[in-house]
């Protein structure tokens, strides 16, 4: 390593530790303005300490949007002080248990908040081994043959219980689409498919007054119409499980740092998210977000578990 090189190195560290320290200084929910908080930042191994993929936008003290419910979510959705009567929209990325296991129990918890209101959630359409959000949803809450049948008040409104209205995104869609918003809400949420191997998967993103929030999901970077969807993010939320260098079958369902910086630095966000750690890329966590950081040069933070960053224009 040459002196020079050695040099960035450090400037990139300390970048990475100021900018990662930066996001404490937010609490959620602020009273007004934007904020996101990570839920889970943790990957579908329980070896990281972290909960599984979770992420709450809150809008001027209400937590109006949820994107992804992985296992520990639900622990960490009442630590945030969330609460699911405020929730105006759901998104699931993808049916892996590390983005949607813990959302039956969300919903029990919901339960008690005594929430009528309908509530709009959006997933993938069916593919490989993996049901749609539709098949999904109804293998779990069917009065007759549902595991959680108890909660079938959610697939129709019975029982007092908030009618879930889903939208199905099919993996063949090759335009960002409208899921939520209109007229009503002050809230725009639009998914994309994203190429995460053979799992249907979805990219959100969420606007809201002039911000603009993008979540990326788990995915492998190949497609080059993503950047063109998170295009001049206030904030973009890339998942990084896996270290540069890895090899084979991980780089068909996940993007390597370099590739992550690189869609940053195409897409102009203005702070790039990183999350969905596991204890393979959490071992040279600063080596891999100075590789993000050779081709990204705008704000940087690595999320933990509950960070609240504030995003205003
Ligand atoms: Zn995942």
């Amino acid at each position: 390593m040459t002196d020079g090189t050695h040099y960035l190195l450090i400037v990139l560290m300390v970048m990475v530790t100021t900018t990662s320290c930066a996001q404490t200084a937010a609490e959620c929910p602020p009273e007004d303005g934007l904020a996101v908080q990570v839920l889970g930042s943790g990957g579908p191994i329980a070896d990281d300490g972290r909960a599984s993929s979770g992420y709450v936008v809150w809008v001027d003290g209400q937590s109006r949007v949820l994107i992804d419910a992985g296992g520990g979510t639900f622990l960490r959705f009442g630590e945030a002080g969330a609460d699911f009567k405020q929730l105006d929209f759901v998104g699931l990325s993808h049916l892996h248990t590390d983005h949607s296991a813990d959302f039956p129990a969300l919903l029990k918890s919901g339960y008690f908040s005594g929430r009528k209101r309908p509530l709009t959630i959006a997933g993938p359409g069916a593919g490989g081994p993996f049901p749609g959000l539709h098949a999904w949803l109804t293998s779990m809450l069917d009065s007759g043959t549902g595991a959680f049948g108890y909660l079938s008040g959610y697939l129709d409104g019975s029982g007092g219980l908030a009618k879930l209205e889903p939208v199905e995104i099919s993996r063949d869609t090759s335009e960002p689409l409208t899921v939520f918003g209109g007229e009503s809400s002050d809230v725009t949420v639009a998914a994309l498919p994203v190429p995460h191997g053979i799992v249907p998967a979805l990219g959100f993103r969420v606007r809201v007054r002039d911000v603009t929030i993008v979540f990326a999901s788990d995915q492998n970077g190949s497609d080059p119409a993503f950047a063109d969807f998170a295009g001049g993010a206030t904030a973009l939320v890339m998942h990084m499980p896996i270290p540069e260098g890895a090899t084979g079958g991980a780089l068909q369902l996940h993007a390597p740092p370099g590739r992550i910086g690189e869609i940053a630095a195409d897409a102009s966000v203005a702070t790039l998210i990183l999350s969905h750690f596991m204890a393979r890329s959490l071992r040279a966590l600063e080596a891999n977000v100075s590789v993000v950081a050779e081709s990204y040069d705008g704000r940087i933070v690595v999320a933990e578990d509950l960070a609240c960053i504030a995003l205003n224009n």
